[in-house]
């Protein structure tokens, strides 16, 4: 079993200790285990993903169920998930009207997850079912957030993990709270900060943020993350690049400010250098030549005004969808053992 790394504490060490002590106490029964899985165009790997987890979670003899999310998938996945959950009760299959993206589909899993822990997986083994029991045992210790770090990234490209350190380092030296680097959806979090989660209303789920938003006392496991079993990954640069975006505004108003500091800057450069100019036209009387610096202020300035609105209009976009207070996701039905159960509130 891998040594854990980084707990993650707003406490010092010995408050830390009772909090854990105290849930400590709470957890000598058997929890009931929610897995988490949205699920996208992926009917090539259901098969191997429930081949590799059931016998695993029998063995640990723990209680779970596994919620399934179908994102709108255009194949045979939601078939197939039907057919899977007509063969074992285990199994929940919640149905979005069409795809919403990764995050909804979380959301929507979450919301309909009984258990007393849940772990968001995604079905591609990329997050290994192996590394449940020590979540597990570390939650039985106290913790409430057992997240899983990818310790060595080295199947991923260059670009990849040069991409990714920069967006940990931008991303928490805005905002206030701060995201563990290397840590993906994959982790285990207890019922009593799923129920926090549940009550934050925003419609941008950035997941990894709000699960550090929420807080608690949460400690690392670290692992090596496979290769994808089958299929191929839903995220092309694009949309990792959107959904990093989307994280820094969603968490972060620097942006806003420093496009304000920005200004400030060039204006009290404007300053000094018309006084410059206001300066030389005395000294030496009037000089015509003068296009080469006028249009390098022009376009600095437009290129300037231009980048401030258009980070303005990241926010106002955000607070646009925000406002009119749409659900995240919609339910076309839960299924049990291959049947629809009417959607839950
Ligand atoms: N996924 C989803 N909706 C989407 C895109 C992806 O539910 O719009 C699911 C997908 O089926 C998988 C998980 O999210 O279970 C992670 O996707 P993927 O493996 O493609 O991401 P990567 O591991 O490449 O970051
Ligand atoms: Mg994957």
């Amino acid at each position: 079993m891998p040594e854990s790394i980084l707990p993650i504490s707003h406490h010092c060490s010995s408050t830390l200790e009772r909090q854990l002590a105290d849930q400590r106490g709470r957890r000598t029964h058997d929890p009931l285990l929610s897995l988490v899985v949205p699920v996208f165009n992926e009917e090539e790997s259901i098969d191997i993903f429930l081949e590799a987890v059931t016998p695993m979670l029998e063995r640990d003899r723990l209680r779970f169920e596994i919620v399934f999310v179908n994102d709108g998938s255009r194949d045979d996945t939601l078939a197939h998930l039907l057919d899977c959950s007509m063969r074992d009760r285990r199994i929940r299959v919640v149905n979005l009207s069409r795809n919403f993206g990764k995050e909804a589909a979380l959301t929507a899993g979450i919301d309909h997850a009984k258990g007393n822990v849940l772990i968001p997986m995604d079905i591609d083994l990329q997050d290994p079912p192996e590394l449940i029991e020590p979540f597990i045992a570390r939650w039985r210790e106290g913790y409430d957030i057992v997240y899983g770090v990818r310790a060595a990234r080295a199947r991923d490209t260059a670009a990849k993990r040069v991409s990714a350190g920069w967006f940990y380092r931008v991303f928490n030296s805005m905002s206030p709270v701060r995201i563990p680097a290397n840590v993906g959806d994959f982790r285990l979090v207890d019922r009593r900060a799923i129920e926090v989660l549940r009550q934050l209303p925003e419609r941008n789920r950035f997941m990894k943020g709000l699960f550090a938003w929420v807080g608690f006392n949460a400690v690392g496991v670290p692992y090596e993350r496979p290769q994808r079993v089958a299929g191929s990954s839903k995220f092309n640069l694009w949309r990792l690049w959107n959904f990093a975006l989307d994280g820094v505004v969603s968490f972060s108003t620097v942006p806003l400010r420093a496009s304000f500091y920005g200004g400030l800057a060039i204006a009290a450069f404007a300053v000094l250098y018309a006084l410059f100019i206001i300066g030389r036209v005395l000294l030496l009387g009037i000089d015509t030549p003068g296009y080469a610096s006028l249009i390098i202020v022009v376009l600095l300035m437009g290129a300037i005004q231009l980048v401030s609105i258009g980070i303005i209009g990241e926010y106002l976009g955000r607070l646009f969808l925000e406002v009119k207070g749409r659900p995240i996701y919609v339910v076309e039905g839960v299924y049990e053992e291959g049947a629809v159960r009417p959607p839950q509130a």
